[in-house]
């Protein structure tokens, strides 16, 4: 099947009770057992199951042609649960232009865990297989990455973890299964905040871990979904799974706003760089074209000619862009990277960051060049 027709089928099933077309929402937290103890239809308790959790986990794994998905209470503790399954001692890659949360993950929620942790230049294979030791057991990588939009080989880096003996894990919260499948170039696991594109509306924090295959560190993460407990709630796992159904159009349409808006950046004098991996002058776009199809993403972002002054200024002139974090709902976004991921931020001072919605682009180039113009 299709991704259109996967968006909107899978995980769902008319409601056998009564027919309802539309999914119920088990707002339960427990199930009745049977006088001999046993739960004859399989559901104990809902920090280990949920029918509507099963729902959108079953949706998720299709979308990315996995064997298994596990969702969780935001898309950091599908991180936590892949990095809490690592041994004391185990050496751990990472990127080193990482989502900035997962740094917090990894030097803050596990600074005690005797873990070994390289931050590397994941577009590099060369500095990838350079970076391996023997006790290597994680490569992550994040494609396109956030906020320079750089392109990894996704098959090259899966190629050196499976050499290694190490797991692979990609998070494709950017691109989405629409535009990139992970595992389609060997990579082991995919892991998204669904909070973003996936949900799609800036109404849910939730995260997804989906595998290609079993392995251990999907089997401890499991337990961590259910003891751990970092679960969603029913009715955000709902919000999350009737976000999927316009998952395609909206990510296309997205993408299509993007790349002219990128286009347009490009050409526009109080711009002195615009990341976007749709442009033929990025340095990944050849890869990106490879391993991307139906467009180069919603997210883009530019620096603009001046500093962080400068730069805030802008932010504060948009009319139709909304000033905030995170990104993948259908209204535009427009954020000064630097100074939401903090001191130890790695961003230029003078980068914007854009999530392009799905409005009507004329009004978003209108909107971006009345505060651009004006300073
Ligand atoms: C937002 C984000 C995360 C973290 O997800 P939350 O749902 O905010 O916990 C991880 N990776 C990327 C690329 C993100 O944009």
């Amino acid at each position: 099947m299709q991704i259109e027709t996967i968006a909107v089928h899978a995980g769902r099933k008319v409601d056998p009770a009564t027919g309802a077309v539309a999914a119920p929402i088990y707002m339960t937290s427990t199930y009745e057992r049977d006088p001999d103890g046993k739960w004859p239809r399989g559901y104990t308790y809902s920090r280990e199951e949920n029918p509507t959790r099963e729902m959108l986990e079953g949706a998720l794994a299709a979308l990315e042609d996995g064997k298994e998905a596990l969702a969780f209470g935001s898309g950091l503790a599908a991180v936590t649960s892949v990095v809490q399954a690592m041994e004391p001692g185990d050496h751990l890659i990472f990127p080193d232009d990482v989502y900035h949360g997962l740094r917090k993950v990894v030097n803050g929620v596990f600074a005690k865990a005797k873990l070994e942790v390289s931050f590397v230049d994941i577009t590099d294979p060369g500095a990838v297989r350079a970076a391996v030791k023997p006790n290597t057991r994680l490569i992550w990588v994040e494609t396109p990455s956030n906020p320079m939009l750089k392109i990894c080989d996704l098959a090259a880096i899966a190629g050196i973890a499976r050499k290694a003996n190490a797991i692979s894990v990609a998070d494709g919260t950017f691109a989405t299964p629409v535009l990139q499948r992970p595992m389609d170039f060997g990579i082991d696991m995919v892991m998204h905040s669904t909070t973003k594109f996936i949900s799609g509306h800036s109404d849910v924090v939730g995260g997804v871990l989906i595998t290609k295959h079993d392995n251990y560190a999907f089997e401890r993460a499991r337990n961590f979904q259910h003891y751990g407990g970092a679960i969603p709630s029913p009715f955000d796992c709902w919000l999350a799974r009737r976000g999927i159904d316009t998952l395609p159009l909206r990510v296309r349409q997205s993408s299509a706003n993007a790349m002219a808006l990128a286009l347009w950046l490009q050409a526009h004098p109080a711009v002195e760089q615009v990341h976007y991996p749709g442009l033929a002058s990025h340095p990944g776009h050849e890869l990106a074209r490879r391993q991307m199809h139906d467009g180069f993403g919603g997210m883009l972002s530019f620096q603009i000619r001046g500093g962080k002054a400068e730069a805030l200024a802008v932010t504060g002139r948009v009319r139709v862009f909304t000033r905030a974090t995170s990104l993948g709902g259908t209204h535009s976004l427009i954020e000064h990277r630097a100074s939401t991921e903090g001191p130890t931020s790695r961003t230029p001072q003078n980068l914007l960051r854009l999530s392009v919605g799905i409005e009507n682009v004329q009004d978003l180039t209108a909107d971006l060049d009345a505060a651009l113009n004006a300073g």
